[in-house]
């Protein structure tokens, strides 16, 4: 039923049932690198609750998977405080809906500002891995963890520091924590699943559960042998880097020493944006790793900074995400009714 025809306590009711299912999902997904179902069912269950919850604001409860990131941390892993949190990514399914996030951010930012809202987007790949976060003092390599709940990560230091592309000392003796995703190669995936078939071991479902079984391991030679790859895409403060755009970021990044994923383009509005979503839903299939939609940034830093973020997601980025790629011309035609 549309959300616009049901009642308050309708709408209650209904998310009532779909927060615990949500949560297990996430528990199995996040928590044992085992989910249960697609990510396309998860995502289109979270929207609908995203609908009933932005209908009926009253509803919301603190306990909702929409109210914080998802994932713990295990147990017997030591924890890390993340000072500046580690947020998860509002989401959209159409250019129609990227074309509401901009002219809502354009609003804020006016409203921020009293100026101009001429600014431009960073456009990146959304790799499908898990965000890891690395701490640097003086430029050496210190610290890593997992996103975790986004306050609170896994400390996975020595694991981190067996992956060739993260470097252990800058080109500069900065202090500073960048963040960006870990992921599997595809054919390391698929190399690692045929090998653990033979061994009577039970494949990995996706490489983005590949990459975390292999990061959040007690046996750092396991993440060793796992030919884990990183790119790096964002930094807890920017102050200590001269550049103020999300585009020179990635750049300065990759003079620091970083790994840093070279397909960003800058888009000036969202027919650029479009264009570059056709881009890379042609591409998707030929790149050397998985990607799950595009990530629009607002390209100037000091705006991501002043206009902030939810208790969930910045208010200056969004995914687009593709329809899952098996089944994509027929998910395409699946809407929710809002
Ligand atoms: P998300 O993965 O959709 O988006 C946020 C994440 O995108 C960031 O934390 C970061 O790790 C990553 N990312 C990749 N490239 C990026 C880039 N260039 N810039 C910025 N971030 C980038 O959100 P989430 O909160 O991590 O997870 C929710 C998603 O996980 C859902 O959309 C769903 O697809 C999946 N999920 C699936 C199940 C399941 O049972 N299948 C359960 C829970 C969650």
């Amino acid at each position: 039923k549309p959300v616009k025809d049901l009642t308050q306590q309708q709408a209650a009711d209904e998310a009532a049932d779909l927060r615990p299912q949500l949560l297990q999902w996430g528990k199995q997904y996040y928590d044992a690198d085992a989910p249960a179902v697609e990510d396309d069912v998860y995502d289109r269950v979270y929207a609908r609750l995203v609908a009933l919850e932005t209908a009926f604001p009253a509803i919301v409860t603190p306990e909702s998977p929409t109210q914080h990131v998802g994932g713990t941390t295990r147990g017997d892993l030591p924890k890390v405080n993340h000072d500046i949190p580690m947020l998860s990514l509002g989401d959209v399914f159409s250019v129609d809906e990227l074309k509401e996030f901009d002219a809502r951010l354009r609003k804020d930012v006016a409203a921020e500002d009293g100026d101009e809202t001429g600014f431009d987007y960073n456009c990146e790949l959304k790799i499908d891995g898990l965000a890891i976060s690395l701490r640097y003092e003086n430029g050496k390599f210190v610290q890593g963890s997992t996103r975790g709940n986004g306050r609170i990560g896994e400390d996975i230091t020595a694991n981190l520091a067996t992956l060739p592309s993260i470097p252990k000392t800058l080109s500069r003796p900065l202090t500073i924590d960048v963040r960006g995703e870990c992921y599997m190669p595809k054919q390391a995936f698929l190399d690692l699943n045929a090998r653990r078939e033979a061994e009577g071991e039970a494949p990995f479902a996706n490489p983005r559960n590949a990459a975390a079984g292999s990061l959040r391991q007690l046996d750092v030679q396991v993440t060793a042998d796992r030919k884990l790859a990183t790119f790096m895409y964002n930094i807890a403060d920017y102050e200590p880097l001269d550049t103020r755009t999300q585009s020179g970021l990635l750049d300065e990044l990759a003079e620091l020493g970083f790994s840093t994923n070279p397909t960003y383009q800058v888009a000036h509005d969202m027919d650029d944006v479009a264009a570059y979503i056709d881009q890379y839903q042609a591409k998707r299939a030929d790149l050397a790793y998985g990607i799950d939609g595009i990530v629009i940034k607002a390209n100037p830093l000091p705006l991501q900074r002043a206009i902030g973020a939810t208790v969930k997601v910045p208010r200056w980025a969004i995914a687009y995400k593709f329809p899952p790629e098996e089944v994509e011309t027929v998910v395409r035609d699946i809407e929710w009714t809002v």
